[in-house]
């Protein structure tokens, strides 16, 4: 008798904590999803997580992605060639699906419901053919409630991305779509990066032992960011990056290894740097990075790319740890005015980066050296 009055609290407190750890393992899934997505590396992986990870993970029933083959990034992407090669029914981009999304997502806003309930011909374009006639059979593509989340970053609209549930409660209106949202937005991020990284495979532009820029690649944006410094009047700064003795490397365990640990300091430097910034194999065992900062900020990437290089655990087939380190080189220029003797600029940048890169190995390797007449 005494307990009546707390038992209903007691329960509400129990369903508040049941609902709050719900809400963290759901975080805690949308998180790896979210790190496969980032870590894509290719189109094909992209896909992979979005149609047979996501679905899995949160017991969906469809997952359909919308994307518009006239944004610049997806143009070769999508090409009908491509799209017919992966087979894949849930990716679309016909233009009247776009429409149709665009009609249900007000003001980029997520719609979320019961597509059956929609007005037929939104439904029929988007979700494809609904038998309203006989209600006991749903076209099987059709899911009982779904959620579309707009793909935009800022005022573009890349895709649409749908997620279809059997239980027509699963979403609905009043439903939080916070988590959702955020989610849609680093799927945004990574279809940008992805096309990007698509789009130098194609240009010839990626070497592929490391997945990195190549030097023609990094050449271009050289010319291009010292532009934009000159323009803006910011400052640049270059890494040039060779590793120690690297020759012994091969020797020692082989080059199959050598390639091994030379894609291990290419994903490592990647790790250092900013998403913005641009990491090309320059040579055989030379890297060049291409930073927005001056060279204070340069110094201390520097020293962040060759601390965790002598970190790095790479193991030889026996499993014994292989040591490896590099030398770095650090240049920085301001430039005013002139940006059209850019290519002039950053040639003298990397060229001086490079002359310190050499100091550091005279001096003894595993360390990082600035010139002292540095144009900054
Ligand atoms: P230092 O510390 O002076 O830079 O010594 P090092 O041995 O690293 O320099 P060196 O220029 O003498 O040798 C570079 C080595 O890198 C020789 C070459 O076989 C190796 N190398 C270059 N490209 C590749 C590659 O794609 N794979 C492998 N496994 N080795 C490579
Ligand atoms: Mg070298
Ligand atoms: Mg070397």
């Amino acid at each position: 008798m005494t307990n009546s009055a707390q038992t209903p609290l007691s329960d509400r407190l129990r369903s508040l904590v049941d609902t709050v750890q719900h809400n963290e393992r759901t975080l805690r899934r949308f998180q790896n999803v979210e790190l496969r997505l980032i870590g894509a590396q290719d189109f094909a992986s992209f896909l992979d997580t979005l149609f047979s990870h996501l679905p899995r993970e949160f017991s969906l029933a469809s997952v359909t992605l919308w994307l518009d083959d006239r944004a610049p990034m997806l143009l070769e992407l999508l090409e009908p060639g491509a799209m017919r090669a992966l087979g894949l029914p849930g990716l679309k981009t016909s233009r009247e699906g776009g429409l149709a999304a665009q009609g249900l997502c007000d003001e980029g806003r997520p719609w979320l419901g019961r597509p059956a309930q929609r007005d037929d011909a939104v439904c029929r374009a988007f979700f494809g053919e609904v038998r309203t006639h006989d209600s006991h059979t749903h076209d099987s593509t059709i899911p009982a409630s779904a959620i579309l989340l707009p793909l935009a970053a800022g005022d573009t609209v890349s895709g649409y991305l749908c997620l279809g549930s059997d239980d027509p409660e699963r979403f609905g209106e009043g439903m939080a779509t916070d988590i959702l949202e955020r989610f849609a937005s680093i799927v945004t991020a990574s279809l940008d990066n992805v096309a990007h990284r698509e789009r130098l495979k194609q240009l010839g532009m990626t070497d592929s032992l490391t997945g990195l820029a190549n030097r023609r690649y990094f050449d271009e944006r050289l010319r291009e960011e010292i532009m934009r410094a000159a323009r803006y009047s910011v400052p640049v700064a270059c890494l040039f990056i060779d590793i120690d003795s690297f020759k012994r490397i091969n020797d020692t365990y082989g080059h199959q290894t050598g390639d091994r640990a030379l894609a291990a300091v290419a994903a490592c430097v990647r790790q250092q740097v900013r998403l913005g910034d641009t990491v090309a194999r320059y040579g055989g065992e030379e890297f060049a990075a291409l930073l927005q900062g001056d060279r204070a900020d340069a110094l201390t990437v520097a020293e962040r790319v060759r601390l965790a290089v002598e970190r790095l655990a790479l193991q030889d087939d026996r499993g014994d740890r292989i040591a490896l380190t590099v030398s770095i080189g650090v240049a920085a220029r301001t430039i005013s005015g002139a940006p059209a003797e850019a290519i002039t600029y950053g040639r003298a940048m990397l060229e001086e980066a490079d002359r310190a890169m050499y100091q550091a190995k005279r001096n003894g390797r595993n360390r990082i050296e600035a010139l002292a007449k540095a144009g900054d």
